[in-house]
């Protein structure tokens, strides 16, 4: 590896590709992120677009957002664009907005080791703080990975490579800057996106950056429930979650992420795999057609068998079934909130896709029109459909609801005959 990618001292030239030497063009740049890079270069500050809207756009992709960077400070920024805030305290940003689009705006930092003060870095090395305002040719030493480095100018629509984002893109691989145990250890949080962003792309993850990852992975027990949850969310609603969970899945990060799938019996552990896996495909397929993802979906899958075994064993303990299920999802979802700080509404989603479940079996008419009145009871009957799998029993049982749920009077009439028929039928 070369050492001066060690180095922040700025020093090094980079690679200058022109407006005719690059794809980029200003028709594919949102208007609003173009406002704010007009706005910042009218006031006379530099102004780039970096990260992930570069990237995608020189690999002709359509960006998720637009991030900008620039040497004007967070106060200024907020002075020159009445429409904008101020967030963060690890990170000060701003953020500016146009209608549902938001801009992100961060000022230039320094990565020098001089201008952070102890307070601002652990004893492990994760910064803790990272407000050091510095240079366009600072700036680029401290982002994550060479094809997240890159900056679009505004002033002469050229984009500047300092650390070979352009040819690691061409070639589709992912390496961070810097020496990777460092750089990891300043933020575990890049060992997903390494993740996330070689699953997106379909990149490889090269050597140096990917081997030090198993041995580091304790480092997440330092990195806050919220901020993780956040990345979470990004790793598996993004289209591309199956991707990303079997390569989590191989460096023993998903474990970490979820501790209770260690829970899964060994003879249960084919099903939720397959559960899983079938679910991972169908989020992503979701997401293919445009059709909206609700995150506990996802979340209910991965502790269903966990959560199982436990309520099994409450069983064992003469709880009765609704008793069980209760104590075995408050503790599948307390083991789960020491790691990720899942929102309230979406742990109550969970939980009653959970016990929806159950009710499924009862068909009286009373009982069955009820459920369907249930908030979430689309949710639970697409988990149920999930779960029939090749279980002949609950296959007939969904195949009964998705008859139910489209019937006109009449034919829920008929429909609860068959019901009674059915049972009759296994009383005999
Ligand atoms: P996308 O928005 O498509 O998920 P992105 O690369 O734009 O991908 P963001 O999270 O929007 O990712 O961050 C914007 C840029 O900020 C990154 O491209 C990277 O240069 C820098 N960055 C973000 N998070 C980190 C981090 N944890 N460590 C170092 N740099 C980071
Ligand atoms: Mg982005």
């Amino acid at each position: 590896m070369n050492s001066s990618l060690d180095v922040s001292d700025g020093s090094r030239k980079p690679i200058i590709y022109s407006r005719k030497d690059h794809t980029i063009s200003r028709k594919q740049i949102s208007s609003a992120a173009l406002k704010v890079l007009y706005g910042l270069n009218d006031n006379g500050y530099r102004a780039c677009l970096v990260g992930g809207g570069v990237r995608d756009l020189l690999l002709g992709r359509v960006p998720k957002d637009f991030d900008i960077a620039t040497d004007a400070h967070p106060e200024k920024i907020r002075e020159i664009f009445k429409n904008s805030r101020l967030i963060g305290r690890r990170f000060r940003l701003a953020h500016v907005r146009f209608g549902r689009e938001i801009i992100e705006v961060a000022t230039f930092r320094s990565s020098r080791e001089m201008s952070r003060s102890d307070s601002d870095v652990s004893q492990e090395g994760q910064i803790l703080r990272d407000n050091a305002y510095g240079t366009l040719e600072e700036d680029v030493w401290r982002r994550d990975f060479t094809i997240n480095a890159l900056y679009y100018d505004i002033r002469d629509f050229s984009v500047l490579d300092y650390v070979g984002g352009v040819s690691d893109l061409r070639q589709g691989v992912i390496k961070l800057i810097g020496k990777p145990i460092v750089r990891y250890r300043e933020d575990p949080v890049r060992m997903l996106r390494a993740i996330r962003f070689a699953a997106k792309l379909g990149f490889t993850i090269t050597r140096s950056t990917m081997s030090p990852i198993p041995s580091l992975v304790h480092l997440f027990n330092d990195i806050s429930p919220a901020r993780l949850f956040d990345e979470t969310m990004k790793l598996f609603n993004t289209g591309h979650a199956l991707a990303v969970y079997e390569r989590l899945f191989e460096v023993g990060l998903f474990a970490l992420l979820y501790p209770s799938t260690r829970r899964v019996q060994t003879s249960e552990l084919d099903s939720h795999n397959k559960f899983v896996l079938k679910a991972l495909r169908n989020t992503d397929h979701r997401i293919l057609n445009g059709k909206s993802v609700n995150p506990a979906f996802l979340i209910s899958v991965f502790l269903w068998y966990p959560m199982k075994t436990v309520y099994s064993a409450e069983v064992g303990r003469g709880n009765n079934q609704k008793d069980a299920l209760r104590l075995a999802s408050d503790k599948i979802l307390r083991e789960q909130a020491k790691i990720l700080s899942i929102p309230r509404r979406f742990t109550q989603a969970v939980r009653d896709i959970w016990e929806l479940q159950a009710r499924f079996s009862n068909r009286s008419p009373r009982r069955a029109s009820r459920l369907l009145e249930a908030t979430k009871f689309r949710a639970a009957y697409d988990f149920l459909l999930l779960r029939s799998g090749d279980d002949r029993a609950l296959l007939e049982l969904v195949d009964w609801w998705t008859r139910f749920q489209s019937a006109d009077f009449g034919e829920r009439k008929q429909l609860f005959q068959e019901v009674k028929h059915a049972e009759k039928r296994r009383k005999k």
